[in-house]
């Protein structure tokens, strides 16, 4: 049977299950039920909605693995040791044969459910039209969601050759048994994906779909995210344009930027309608509904499985300015010694580390990438002003002046700021650059060394054939459309 109809056929089990739990890789097929029939009113869209979210809380999709990689394979963090749970990421150990399977089940199991319910959700009879908008919209700017992920995973940058090369198949249909989908080009998938998200978003530009929903999508967090895919895609004014609608949307429904003061602890926090603050989308983990230690409060802390931690020059940029609130979040170690980790994973009150929530999208990114954008658009008194916003809320005491702005300086910010959140390998490839592993000496953290690793590895841009997954051997055997990478 073709693997991504086997995966339909389980994401559908799960969403029976709604959100009771996140084993579904244990289900057989043979629990799973017909698909259509199970949503047939606004409750079941709504059940199979928290079904998605409790897939994605899973520690080997986005309380996890799909957020690690772009840590592990970067720059500014390092897997602790070769054996870390992180080390196949951080040293591209991955062929067609070990590479986990999960990069490629989880999002196309999410992708699935969203087309169960949006092959449903008109035909609904229901007074509430909002409530249908915002579901609809949920379910297209998740799917949107997931194959970008799938996109950058196993497709090579847009940029380098326009997105002539491969990307994943494109699935918006409830798949039937037979169906062997071949890949799409990356061109062809982002074209797919900036319309799932544009149309989304427009869907839920509604009073219900503007507002927080507490561990759910809405329109400032789908906005958020579309302004990074035309980042990504060289839409350097639809970026900007999209950035700029998801702050007012943002600043509309009372979520604003943390403080200076509130930085430190925000992480922690457990934010609600009244003050949402710069959470615009976030998995919510909770004790009795908790990933487990492959999360990534477990995986990310000294006190956990200490399996990944910041890099040495990672280090030396933060700390070169000591009155920097980020510092917070990466502190020297009291029980590793020597090594530095990243503090974002924090637990919510009384929980334990690997119950944190996980913010997939936040406001500080919306500035950034409007940063970014301004900046390629050739207004740097705009570019400023939005990079400003994060720089002095970092230190009081700093701006960058319009003069002074340059794109470089905008990425270097854009690594500060989002260090431990699956950026970084990606926003080093995504033009052009590189990412490049080095050590710095500092005294304070002598410890903290790159593993053994080949020069190719040790610095490297989209020219090298590893930078992209290696499509799963059970993948490609089941289905013989499907072609893999080059190099594997
Ligand atoms: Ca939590």
């Amino acid at each position: 049977m073709n693997k991504i109809y086997s995966l339909t056929a389980i994401a559908s089990a799960v969403l029976l299950m709604c959100s009771c739990g996140n084993d579904w890789l244990d289900l057989e097929p043979s629990t799973s039920i017909s698909t259509d029939s199970s949503i047939n009113a606004m409750q079941d869209c709504n059940a199979s909605l928290n079904g998605i979210y409790s897939v994605m809380q899973n520690a080997y999709a986005y309380s996890g693995r799909l957020v690690y990689y772009g840590d592990a394979a970067g720059d500014d963090m390092q897997a602790y040791k070769v054996t870390s749970r992180t080390g196949d990421a951080y040293l591209f150990g991955y062929t067609a044969s070990n590479v986990k399977t999960s990069y490629w089940e989880y999002p196309y199991a999410l992708i699935s459910a969203c087309n169960t319910i949006l092959n449903q959700v008109d035909k609904i009879e229901t007074g509430d039209e909002d409530l249908r908008k915002y579901y609809k919209g949920q379910a297209l700017a998740l799917r949107g969601m997931f194959l970008f992920d799938l996109t950058r995973l196993f497709g090579y940058p847009y940029k380098k050759d326009n997105g002539a090369s491969l990307g994943v198949p494109i699935i918006t249909e409830v798949l039937d048994k037979d169906a062997k989908p071949s890949r799409n080009t990356v061109a062809q998938c982002y074209t797919q994906i900036i319309k799932d998200i544009k149309d989304g978003a427009e869907l839920m530009n509604t009073k219900t779909g503007n507002a927080f929903h507490k561990g759910w999508i809405n329109r400032p967090a789908a906005l958020s995210l579309l302004s990074r895919v035309y980042l990504y895609h060289g839409d350097d004014a639809l970026a900007l344009s999209a950035a700029k609608d998801a702050m007012s949307a943002a600043k509309a429904n009372k979520f604003a930027l943390w403080t200076n003061s509130e930085y430190a602890s925000a992480w922690g926090a457990d934010v609600d309608e009244s003050a949402p603050g710069e959470t615009l989308f976030e998995i919510i983990n909770l004790t009795d509904d908790s990933p487990g230690k492959e999360a990534l409060g477990y995986l990310y802390d000294d006190y956990g499985y200490y399996d990944i931690m910041c890099t040495s020059s990672f280090y030396e940029l933060l700390s070169s300015d000591s009155k920097d609130v980020r510092n917070s979040i990466a502190p020297i170690s009291s029980k590793r010694t020597k090594r530095v980790f990243i503090k974002k994973y924090a637990p919510q009150g009384s929980e334990i580390i690997q119950d944190a929530n996980i913010r997939l999208l936040r406001l500080s990114e919306t500035y950034l990438n409007a940063a970014e954008a301004a900046m390629k658009t050739g207004d740097k008194k705009l570019a400023a002003e939005y990079l400003n916003a994060i720089v002095t809320r970092a230190n009081p005491a700093k701006s960058v002046s319009e003069d002074e702005i340059t794109l470089e300086r905008i990425m270097t910010e854009r690594r500060l700021e989002l260090v431990g959140e699956g950026h970084r390998f990606f926003d080093a490839l995504r033009d052009g650059g590189y990412v490049e592993r080095r050590d710095v000496s500092i005294k304070a953290i002598s410890s903290t060394k790159h593993l053994v690793m080949s020069d190719e590895k040790k610095k490297f841009n989209w020219n090298y054939d590893h930078c992209v997954l290696p499509i799963p051997i059970s993948e490609i055997d089941a289905n013989n459309n499907i072609d893999q990478n080059p190099g594997y």
